[in-house]
């Protein structure tokens, strides 16, 4: 098996024309595994420069962040359904009469144990996540692109494009929709058991739309306080501007104050992104 498993990594790595030890014979067993365990990294070292490291890790999710996933939801149902959210929740009567409490203002943390103990027992299967996964991964490619490309650029910039050597990109079924978390690099993705998302099918449109939100999150939009509607457009813009040709059905959500428009619609208006935002907040 051992065996088996070596000369699989050096077919694979042969294929790729990377510099490759003369390995021969098979006379010797123990000879030979000795052997490539010294060859291997050097195969390695030399197959490295050809191999791209993938910025984005796609993390299972687990009973503990769902359960926290709809603990939340729960918490802030009143304030969801003002706003005319969807809300996605377990179908279970403990949900519901859970959902009852918040509304009489009586749900708090002690409520979290029996979340986890129905996710833990009822609700969790891992195989709910496998088709999402799977149209992340096929989409991994076009998303490492997307940040080698603002990685290159970003230096010519007046502002500062936050990045992460690692997005973790996390799944959830429960909720309102995806969420960013601009200190960690990590990214929710709403999804359904089916694989399919909100707003795009392809989920490379919002992860790189919640990419783009930690970007500019500390430097551009709580530096100038923005509001959350000029906040989603200025974000919807940067990514129509840099990536439209790969991202054909990327849409500008029609909210926030739209006079910003005539101010950034260039490509080339993303390296000064700092003044056009300072003056507009300031005229
Ligand atoms: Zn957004």
């Amino acid at each position: 098996m051992f065996f088996i498993i070596f000369e699989y990594h050096i077919y694979r790595i042969n294929k790729r024309n990377c510099v490759l030890p003369i390995v021969v014979a098979n006379k010797n067993k123990m000879r030979l595994i000795k052997l490539l365990l010294v060859a291997f990294p050097i195969i390695s070292f030399s197959c490295k420069s050809q191999t791209r490291v993938s910025r984005i890790e796609i993390v299972q999710p687990t009973v503990e962040q769902e359960a926290t996933s709809i603990w939340r939801t729960i918490n802030d149902i009143t304030f969801f359904e003002k706003q005319g959210y969807t809300i996605k929740l377990p179908k279970d009567s403990l949900i519901d009469s859970l959902i009852t409490k918040s509304k009489n203002g009586a749900f708090g943390n002690e409520d979290f144990p029996v979340i986890y103990t129905l996710v833990e027992t009822k609700v969790f299967k891992q195989k709910n996540y496998a088709q999402a996964k799977l149209e992340v991964e096929n989409q991994i490619d076009l998303i490492n692109d997307f940040v080698s490309e603002i990685d290159t650029k970003k230096s010519q910039w007046d502002w500062k494009f936050k990045m992460f050597d690692k997005y973790k990109v996390v799944f959830t079924l429960y909720g309102t929709g995806g969420s960013y978390d601009p200190d960690e690099g990590v990214i929710t993705l709403f999804t359904n058991i089916e694989g399919g998302f909100m707003k795009y099918k392809n989920p490379a449109y919002t992860i790189i739309h919640e990419i783009t939100h930690m970007g500019m999150e500390y430097s551009i939009v709580r530096k100038y306080k923005l509001a959350h509607g000029l906040k989603e457009r200025i974000v919807d813009t940067f990514v129509y501007l840099m990536f439209q040709e790969k991202l054909p059905e990327y849409k500008i959500q029609n909210i926030g104050d739209e006079n910003i428009d005539r101010h950034l619609n260039k490509k080339r208006d993303i390296e000064s992104l700092n003044s056009i935002i300072s003056e507009f907040v300031n005229k």
